[in-house]
């Protein structure tokens, strides 16, 4: 078993009859540990259902996941989510309004055993690798705090579980173009320092280009290309890729 996670013929639709909608066709792929990969298509592509289904948030019509071997579907949620975190496009959304940073940090720390010195502990080195001052932000409620510090918790948040496997849906589309770089930076360090892995999600194969050492390009619901991100920029085999890479004139 070298791979952490490996998706099979995975399917998932909404609806019936002639509303049925395929939201995600026959998506098969692997991601090894340490790697990180992009999944880039436009929107309705499919990309956010996918995301779901890994995460288990949403059931499969079809198809297996499994992870570090393991066929997810064996494994309980509460398991599974200690390895395999998540952040969002809207880390406002994501948050319970009424909970403090220190509160929301604490909650996600229920999974874990920990005693209340390492709790802190962990707490204050998430904070620090997402570049947040513990003694400043602890307090704050996410009113008072930027859409960019706001994704800088989410991701703390998602780092003190110390996942294998982060996934990242859109996280920089709901900020201003000046802190996207930060973020992708971030992310870049973070997989470095922890050696997680990564499935990146995008519409913006730029930033899948600056992030990712992979990328799986979907178009309707079916994966129509992956490859190395220098194989897909330099040949990519698909229309549709060609379309999107012609939107960023800088990679040429
Ligand atoms: P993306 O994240 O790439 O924008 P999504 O995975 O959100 O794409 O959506 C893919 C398709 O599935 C779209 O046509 C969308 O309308 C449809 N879809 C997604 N979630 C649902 C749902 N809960 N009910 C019905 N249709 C859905
Ligand atoms: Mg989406």
């Amino acid at each position: 078993m070298s791979q952490l996670l490996e998706v099979s013929d995975l399917n998932r639709h909404f609806g019936s009859g002639k509303y049925q909608v395929s939201a995600v066709k026959d998506v098969s792929f692997k991601l090894n540990p340490g790697e990180i990969v992009a999944v880039v298509g436009e929107s309705g592509s499919g990309k956010s259902t996918l995301a779901r289904i890994v995460l288990r948030l949403l059931a499969p019509s079809s198809g297996n996941i499994s992870f570090m071997g393991q066929d997810v579907a064996s494994l309980s949620t509460t398991d599974y989510w200690r390895q395999v975190q998540a952040v969002f496009q809207d880390p406002y959304a994501a948050f319970n309004q009424f909970y403090s940073v220190k509160q929301v940090l604490q909650k996600a720390l229920g999974l874990k055993k920990l005693n209340t010195q390492e709790r802190r502990e962990r707490m204050e080195n998430s904070l620090n690798a997402v570049g947040l001052a513990p003694a400043t932000v602890l307090g704050k409620y996410p009113h008072q705090l930027s859409g960019g510090q706001r994704q800088r918790v989410m991701m703390a948040r998602a780092l003190m579980l110390r996942p294998k496997l982060l996934i990242a849906d859109e996280p920089t589309s709901a900020l201003d173009a000046s802190l996207r770089v930060s973020i992708l930076n971030l992310l870049k360090d973070i997989r470095q320092e922890y050696g997680m892995s990564i499935l990146f999600i995008t519409h913006d194969i730029g930033q899948a280009y600056y992030l990712c050492d992979r990328m799986l390009v979907m178009y309707q619901g079916e994966m129509v290309e992956q490859g190395s991100v220098e194989e897909i920029v330099r040949q990519s085999q698909h229309p549709y890729t060609q379309r999107l890479l012609a939107d960023v004139p800088k990679l040429h």
